[in-house]
């Protein structure tokens, strides 16, 4: 199984947007197994609606639910 989230690759989180937590996530959820890539609040929207807002992080306290609501997805 793969432990690098299938988003990786076109996930903006890695496009130098975010470099102050961009390490920290990585290990935390993008690198870490499907189970840690399934928590990210990110890849649950993505699920979801097939995009996110690049200013939600993926330890968001918002829901994935809330998310779409609030950004009207
Ligand atoms: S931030 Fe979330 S959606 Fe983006 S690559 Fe990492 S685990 Fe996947």
């Amino acid at each position: 199984m793969d432990s690098i989230c299938m988003y990786y690759q076109t996930c903006p989180i890695h496009s130098g947007m975010l470099e102050a937590t961009e390490t920290t996530y990585k290990r935390q959820y993008c690198y870490a197994g499907e189970e840690s890539w399934e928590s990210c609040k990110r890849f649950q929207v993505r699920e979801i609606v097939g995009k996110c807002p690049l200013d939600i992080l993926p330890d968001s306290p918002m829901s994935a639910e809330e998310i779409i609501e609030k950004y009207d997805l």
